[in-house]
């Protein structure tokens, strides 16, 4: 594969943007090597500026659920595009989108729109702050909620040490604020909830983990959580922004049978835009201004274009059948990966969850972050090198999950999986 062009652009790039990029993982830090330059997109394929084709596993990082530059999709938006691009007052297509959100995810009884994850996460924790009158947080290890300055703390050695920012500029003062637990562990969460329940105003997790691989809870453990923060008067807030609208038609929520107070969303309710939103019960989302005193704004928000775009996308996964298909897919490709990792004789275990999936070079069962972070990501680089250089695009990191897309059909898993084959053997090499 000839890379002149990106190579070309990423020296420009580097001189100009921070690591060459405008978000980090797109640098390839974690897997090495240069990252390639998207010229279009079209269905389950990325095209680059040297005109090679990818078969893609990123899908923006979730929203493609449908394929790339689906035609109802760019139909919406140039739509949307002909009325003019904002405006800066209530449209009717951001009731739309209220309306849908909260009839398939009925936990949300009122929603907001913004313009990412990140403030969705970061608006969602200032309402439980404001609601409950209480600062403390609680995350998770391996979980990913954005930059906000909060979500930015790794725990402290014991459980209840104050939480370390991972990065500069994050005040210790407020990181101290944030408490951190392992994901699927039940005593850990009993046990902080026992010592510090009462100061929780909230508890945020990744139903199914999508920023450390690929975790699904162990059965029960949502629920788990959910009655200790019913007990303890905390709110249980789901970031849905990966899961939402792609483990479930109704997200992680619905598939799990547990209802949270607040949930976050982003990606796929954009179709490709720049979108997120947050929502819940009623009493808490009435407490946002102008309806209530906890201050929540955005010049943007709610946006025409976006809104058509994210509406066509949200039309589109409601088909009967859609995440049903999805899965299968889901499970078509990691069944045949695995195999082909068996016949190379290289360790693989895979997850998958509706349209996510979680790739693990080990031989082992994983459903926790230790685990996740024991794999073998020297191999993971090999594979993902091996399969990028075949035509196959996944995730730049072992800690991603991969997604899936209807416009990934039975042919293009099927060349996949014989790519995979290939690479597998590359790993086993060493
Ligand atoms: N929450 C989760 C679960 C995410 O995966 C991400 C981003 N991948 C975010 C929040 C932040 O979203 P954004 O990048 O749109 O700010």
């Amino acid at each position: 594969m000839n890379h002149d062009h990106s190579h070309a652009l990423f020296t420009r790039a580097q001189s100009l943007l921070p690591g060459g990029v405008n978000s980090p993982v797109r640098a390839f830090k974690s897997v090495g090597g240069e990252p390639f330059f998207v010229e279009r997109a079209d269905g389950p394929y990325l095209f680059d500026v040297d005109g090679n084709r990818y078969i893609d596993y990123v899908g923006s990082w979730g929203p493609m659920v449908v394929g790339h530059n689906h035609p109802q999709v760019r139909e919406a938006v140039r739509l949307a595009i002909d009325n003019g691009l904002s405006f800066g007052t209530p449209t009717p297509a951001e009731v739309t989108m209220a309306e849908t959100i909260t009839r398939l995810v009925p936990s949300c009884e009122m929603v907001r729109m913004v313009n990412s994850g990140t403030e969705a996460t970061l608006s969602a924790i200032r309402l439980a702050r404001g609601a409950t009158g209480r600062n403390r947080i609680v995350k998770f290890e391996g979980c990913y909620h954005g930059h906000g300055d909060s979500f930015l703390v790794k725990a402290g050695s014991g459980m209840l040490t104050l939480g370390v920012p991972t990065s500069p500029g994050v005040p210790a003062g407020l990181s101290e604020l944030t408490l951190t637990l392992s994901y699927n562990d039940f005593d850990a969460a009993s046990r902080l909830f026992e010592e510090a329940g009462d100061d929780i105003a909230a508890l945020i997790i990744e139903p199914v983990v999508g920023n450390a691989n690929c975790l699904p809870p162990r059965e029960g453990y949502l629920q788990h959580l959910r009655q200790l923060c019913t007990q303890y008067g905390a709110l249980l807030i789901f970031d849905e922004v990966m899961t939402g609208f792609r483990v479930a038609l109704g997200g992680a929520q619905a598939r799990y049978g547990v209802t949270p107070d607040l949930t976050t969303f982003g990606k796929i309710i954009g179709g490709g835009m720049p979108v997120g939103a947050y929502g819940g019960r009623r009493d808490l989302m009435q407490q946002i201004a102008p309806a209530g005193p906890i201050y929540q704004a955005g010049t943007l928000s709610g946006n025409p274009v976006a809104m058509a775009a994210g509406l066509a996308m949200l039309e589109l996964v409601q088909a009967p059948g859609f995440h049903d298909r999805l899965e299968a897919a889901s499970n078509t490709l990691c069944d045949g990966l695995q195999a082909a990792a068996a016949e190379a004789g290289v360790a693989l275990t895979t997850t998958r969850v509706g349209g996510m999936f979680g790739l693990f070079f080990t031989d082992q069962q994983v459903d926790t972050y230790a685990q996740a972070v024991a794999c073998d990501t020297a191999a993971f680089n090999r594979f993902f090198h091996a399969m990028l250089e075949r035509g196959v695009y996944l995730a730049p990191s072992a800690f991603e999950a991969g997604f899936m897309s209807s416009a990934h059909d039975a042919a293009v898993i099927e060349q996949t999986i014989a790519i995979a084959r290939e690479a597998f053997a590359v790993v086993a090499k060493g």
